[in-house]
């Protein structure tokens, strides 16, 4: 990979997301797509309404009603079919639709603010799910945390441009054994600028002495589900993470009426309302919604190009395309910009085995 080739590619992304989110604010009150197909409406179909699409199955989706302004009541939901000139929806897309019995029809769909995507099993990159702010990278005391499956969610977030934020979760856990080290996480993470949420669902009144620096200025204890449920409120959000981290319990508490299989269980054996393979969107009570589907929670766990890696470890950036050969591979490499940034104490050395690590799964 040339220099010039790497340097062109950043620079074509830092362009693409500015001028997507100078895009977004010049469409505060979004103008929606007109894909209208006049043949095929019927005049037996209702009003034009916005609606939300909340789980997709293959030609049809569900959506939820966004024309009512009263918020009390639930709102009105509808399976729909959507015209194939509208391209594939996918749960978290904003539509205009139009009531009918027993099918509604999406007519409309808005632009994506963002796209969560994942390999299909032959390997293309599909959209799953849209208009996503926050990917929550759940660790917890116990199972032990992966630094490397860590940088691995974050690079994936970087990637994708939907920010990444830590949550510790089960920080009823934590004791002697473990606080160094959670706290070496805390802190390394922080240092990289990346926001980090404790949380339990457990023991809510304990005072844990895991506490990031903004719980401290709050004074909050850094246990229960205080910080994360408020958090929540402002985004639209995805929990991913280890096996055992205690996503599904977290999942149950903020959302009493899921019930979510908790347990090694959940993971052999989806049953109940959780099955389906498809996303789906959930409200949280006090506002704020989730995105949630057993795919979702894998994403970020395929391969990746080596120029994704270097872009996903934040604190690489300023050092990519100085290094002294062009198609440096930032492995022993005479005057390597990344390795010296290593040598000069810029790189921590846990990233810098990380990206080693991560670099060994890759396809090119
Ligand atoms: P998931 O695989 O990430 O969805 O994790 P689960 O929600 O299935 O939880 C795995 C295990 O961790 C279960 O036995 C939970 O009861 C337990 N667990 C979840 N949250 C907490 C917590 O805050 N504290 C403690 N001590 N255990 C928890
Ligand atoms: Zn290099």
């Amino acid at each position: 990979m040339s220099k010039r080739k790497l340097t062109k590619r950043q620079a074509w992304r830092i362009e693409k997301i500015q001028a997507e989110r100078n895009a977004r604010a010049l469409k505060k009150d979004a103008q929606l797509i007109d894909a209208r197909d006049n043949n095929g409406q019927s005049n037996e179909l209702g009003a034009e309404k916005r609606g939300l699409v909340i789980a997709h199955y293959g030609t049809q989706v569900d959506i939820e009603d966004l024309s009512s302004e009263d918020k009390a009541t639930p709102r009105q939901r509808r399976r729909c079919h959507f015209r194939s000139n509208l391209g594939s929806l996918v749960t978290g897309d904003k539509v205009v639709w139009r009531d009918a019995e027993p099918t509604g029809v999406v007519i409309a769909v808005q632009d994506r603010e963002s796209e969560l995507s994942r390999p299909d099993p032959y390997g293309e990159l599909k959209t799953v799910a849209a208009n996503i702010d926050r990917i929550l990278i759940v660790i917890a005391p116990i199972p032990k945390p992966h630094t490397q499956l860590v940088d691995r969610y974050l690079v994936a977030a970087e990637n994708i441009g939907i920010r990444p934020v830590l949550v510790i979760n089960k920080t009823d856990l934590i004791d002697d054994s473990n606080r160094a080290t959670l706290d070496e996480f805390v802190h390394l993470y922080s240092d990289l600028g990346y926001e980090v949420i404790s949380a339990s669902t457990i023991d809510c009144t304990t005072p844990s002495t895991l506490q990031t620096e903004s719980e401290e200025q709050d004074n909050n204890n850094g246990g229960g589900l205080d910080n994360l449920r408020s958090f929540l409120t402002h985004f639209t959000s995805v929990f991913v993470g280890q096996s055992g981290v205690g996503k599904s319990s977290l999942i149950n508490m903020l959302i009493p009426d899921l019930n979510l299989q908790v347990g090694p269980i959940s993971e052999s054996n989806q049953k109940g309302t959780h099955t389906t393979t498809t996303a789906q969107l959930f409200h949280f009570p006090e506002g704020g919604h989730l995105i949630d589907s057993p795919g979702i929670r894998e994403f970020g766990l395929w391969h990746m190009k080596l120029d994704d890696i270097l872009y996903g470890f934040v604190e690489f950036r300023p050092y990519i395309g100085h290094c002294k050969f062009r198609d440096c591979k930032h492995l022993k490499e005479p005057a390597c910009a990344i390795h010296k940034a290593y040598e000069d104490g810029h790189i921590n050395e846990y990233r810098m085995n990380s990206f080693n690590a991560l670099r060994t799964t890759l396809t090119e």
